[in-house]
């Protein structure tokens, strides 16, 4: 793709790596296949790879393996880097941080960063109160502060959760998973007093969100009783679990109920926030304003960051000394989410969020037509995946297609389109680009796709 092709061509212009797709060896190529010799011997069998390419370099859209493969990427380390990859501003910012002072503690001595980033977090998440905000360093880390954070105000221990929701790796949030393998099975034992409940999933139950809603807190009443749940916390889109969209109306009564029985409600925003949905935070698409979110995943373009947003007096439940820890809040990784912040708002990136999200759902309905294999599309924004079952079942038992998903991502990848699977049963592929990708790529990937599927 030239510069002339693209959809943003002021953009294009300051990319340092070319924005177009190029394989020049066998994926993975020699030097790869050499590096991923080495690692095998030090790095553990758990710590598994979806592609062993060994990436160099990268910029914007495109990464660049070290045998000088391009790849369009489709995947952007799972959300993260949401405004493109060495982003000029968030390496400008974190470059120049690195500089003034790269660690203090911010419970020893703190800096205005750690303040910068808490000041746009209340500003850009949902609602219009008193919002305070905790950085850490992980997703996982964030919701084990939401939880922490809940149970102290509340004086209750119960955590909800929902069917396919995902939450981390960290013993708590093993617990929180619905998925076991690989992400629990063997770690064990597990934390207590998580409650996992139906949740909304309209391709399957083809419930309204008001009958998914009743069934989910008819199950929690049953189960555990309002009365000792601190929190439900929910992604407003399920990331990991396949992009799962809740039907209408299903989570503002899941967080009527909880408020009207003092139960803290808590949106995972860790994938679907950060503009990535053409919204700072999903939750506002579902007219949601929950009492506290936990961001990571986009927030500081490519650094370890990770915050709780929440009501001032929620967070200020906690006694002084018990939130924190040794890196929480780094001044470089929160001046990269200064960045990420201000390039959201002067790139216009809401919109392209949208742009993308219509770019991809078109192109995947042209799919949808000659394949019947594709049984849902769905998504919101730069946020889509598509749900593949086996041939003719689309309109009836809809079985998992697995085998589809993974002949697809290693042709695509085979071709230089870099992209994930995700959902219980791994039949989902899903669309996360950073939101500086052209339409040209995206074109140009889906063709891609067309031709991986053309050879089931
Ligand atoms: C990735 C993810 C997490 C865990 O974040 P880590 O940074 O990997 O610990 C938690 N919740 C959701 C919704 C996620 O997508």
């Amino acid at each position: 793709m030239t510069d002339t092709l693209s959809a943003r061509p002021v953009e294009a212009a300051s990319f340092t790596i070319p924005q177009e797709r190029k394989v020049v060896t066998a994926i993975p190529g020699p030097r790869s296949v050499a590096l991923h010799e080495r690692r095998l011997a030090v790095v553990p069998t758990g710590v598994a790879t979806t592609l062993p390419v060994y990436i160099e370099k990268a910029n914007g859209a495109i990464v660049v393996d070290v045998d000088g493969n391009h790849f369009i990427d489709l995947g952007a380390g799972i959300g993260v880097t949401t405004i493109g990859h060495t982003n000029p501003a968030v390496v400008a910012a974190a470059t120049e941080q690195l500089n003034k002072v790269t660690h203090t503690l911010f419970t020893v001595t703190p800096y205005e960063e750690y303040v910068r980033v808490a000041e746009l977090l209340a500003a850009h998440t949902p609602g219009d109160f008193a919002k305070k905000t905790v950085l850490v360093n992980s997703g996982a880390e964030a919701v084990e502060n939401a939880v922490k954070i809940a149970r102290k105000y509340t004086r209750r221990v119960g955590v909800g959760v929902l069917d396919h929701g995902y939450h981390g790796r960290t013993n708590l949030t093993m617990a929180m998973n619905f998925k076991a393998a690989p992400y629990s099975t063997g770690f064990g034992p597990f934390a207590g007093d998580v409650y996992h409940a139906p949740n909304s999933n309209p391709y399957h139950d083809g419930l309204s969100g008001a009958e998914a809603a009743k069934k989910t807190i008819a199950w929690f009443e049953k189960t555990v009783g309002a009365y000792d749940l601190a929190c439900i916390v929910a992604e407003p889109i399920q990331g990991e679990g396949g992009f799962i969209v809740p039907a209408e109306g299903y989570l503002q009564a899941l967080q009527a109920w909880c408020t009207e029985n003092g139960i803290v409600y808590i949106s995972d925003e860790i994938q679907s926030g950060m503009a990535r949905t053409g919204a700072y935070f999903a939750s506002e698409h579902f007219g949601l304003v929950p009492d506290m979110v936990t961001s990571a995943k986009g927030i500081a373009g490519g650094l370890p960051l990770a915050g709780v947003t929440g009501r001032a007096e929620i967070m200020d439940s906690a006694f002084p000394g018990g939130l924190g820890g040794t890196f929480g809040g780094n001044p470089v990784a929160a001046a990269a989410a200064i960045a990420v912040f201000e390039t959201i708002a002067s790139d216009n990136l809401l919109a392209e969020a949208t742009r993308i999200g219509q770019t991809l759902t078109a192109g995947l309905a042209r799919l949808a037509a000659k394949y019947d294999i594709i049984g849902d599309i769905r998504g919101i924004g730069a946020m889509i995946a598509i749900e593949f079952v086996m041939p003719g079942t689309g309109a009836t038992t809809k079985e998992p297609n697995a085998a589809a998903v993974n002949a697809i991502t290693a042709y695509a990848a085979a071709n230089g389109v870099l992209v994930l699977n995700a959902g219980t049963y791994g039949n989902v592929i899903r669309f996360l680009p950073s939101l500086v990708i052209s339409d040209a790529l995206l074109e140009d990937a889906l063709g891609v796709f067309d031709a991986a599927m053309a050879t089931l």
